[in-house]
């Protein structure tokens, strides 16, 4: 395969709500398209960069793939080549990841269009089927939206429920109470997006919440495992590492203790597929759940990729996020557009309705 060109974008689409957590408020996504092309095909790659998960911004983004450009153009003819310039630039994909990830898949995207193939057979794993199980991420809201939001996910038979905290304790109480008094048998874990900076103060916090819940993620400032070990010991339930893993390296950190931990794997944030296939890879070796996460705001592409992931690894993988497709955005630049449906699944039909080159998706956005 020879590269003819490699191009990069911004990609701003307004949501049709806002969605807040204890880091963000975001009303439109902020997604880095990149196009690989050769004289026949084009691949396509999305990230998300974000400065208070990965600390890149879209500066730094196209500074990365302005500096990497050339290099890539020359270097990058299959599989073999791509993976060997992975290892090469360990330590800026390291500093980069959402940067390397729109980049990455792009280049698997065209490598198996040129092969005519998957994206799933160009990595020899196993072709997508069956159905996909998303997880319903509640946001920050007023009371009432917050109540009209769980009515609507228990309508459509969601049952796996993710409540963003905020530090207000009758709010973030209030709310869960209104998971637990609609929705039949919710499982319910909480996402704190590195609100506090000792385990006394979520300890405390948690205790006061009162509810039962199965995980938390992200209590503590980012990469404080031994806090976040405490907190897990004294409260009994499992730490969500999101912000707090980034790299396969990370795993020295939870050897001791794999059952403690889940790991929250989120393709941007991770530095593409093929890294996070390995982290994946990693914690199945060590026994340690996973959970493959979203972006907010993401398009399919990003939807599309995540899939490959828990395909592959479904006896690992303990819940899905993402897939708001256009509840949340205004459009979407894909066809088919994937999101969850009934259920709070993608549907066997909806997979099946992909085409079989690259992620089997066509680009119809005139931004794209
Ligand atoms: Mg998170």
């Amino acid at each position: 395969m020879k590269i003819f060109d490699l191009t990069i974008e911004r990609l701003e689409i307004p949501f049709k709500l806002s969605f807040s957590h204890a880091s963000a408020t975001r009303n439109m996504t902020d997604s880095i398209i990149v196009k690989a092309k050769t004289q026949q095909n084009v691949g396509y790659g999305e990230s998300c960069p974000r400065i208070y998960v990965t600390n890149e911004t879209y500066q730094s983004v196209s500074t990365f793939f302005q500096t990497h450009k050339s290099s890539l153009i020359v270097s990058i003819s299959n599989l073999v080549s791509l993976k060997l310039w992975i290892s090469e630039h360990r330590n800026g994909i390291d500093r980069n990841p959402a940067a390397w990830c729109a980049i990455e898949l792009s280049l698997l995207d065209l490598l198996a269009k040129e092969l005519n193939c998957t994206v799933e057979s160009l990595l020899q794993l196993p072709e997508l089927s069956g159905s996909y199980d998303y997880t319903a991420v509640l946001g920050d809201s007023s009371l009432d939206g917050f109540s009209k939001l769980v009515e609507r996910y228990n309508l459509m038979g969601f049952v796996d429920f993710k409540i963003k905290l905020t530090g207000d304790i009758e709010h973030d109480k209030a709310k869960c109470d209104l998971v637990v008094g609609k929705v039949k048998h919710a499982r319910i874990r909480l996402d704190a997006n590195n609100l506090w900076y000792t385990s006394d103060e979520a300890i405390s916090y948690m205790r006061e919440l009162g509810h039962s819940i199965f995980a938390i993620e992200e209590p503590l400032q980012a990469n404080n495992y031994d806090d976040l070990l405490s907190i897990s010991t004294e409260l009994g339930l499992k730490i969500i590492l999101d912000e707090s893993f980034l790299r396969l390296q990370q795993f020295s950190y939870l050897l001791d203790t794999p059952d403690k931990w889940i790991i929250n794997i989120r393709v941007s944030k991770m530095g593409g597929l093929l890294r996070s296939i390995d982290i994946v890879n990693k914690a199945k070796q060590l026994q340690i759940d996973c959970i493959v996460g979203a972006q907010v705001g993401e398009t399919t592409i990003l939807t599309r990729s995540a899939l490959t992931v828990v395909n592959a690894y479904r006896d690992v993988i303990i819940a899905q996020e993402g897939g708001c497709g256009t509840y949340l955005l205004k459009h979407d630049i894909c066809d088919p557009i994937l999101m969850f449906t009934a259920g709070g699944k993608i549907t066997e039909g909806q997979v099946a309705s992909l085409g079989e080159r690259g992620f089997g998706l066509i680009m119809h956005s005139p931004q794209v």
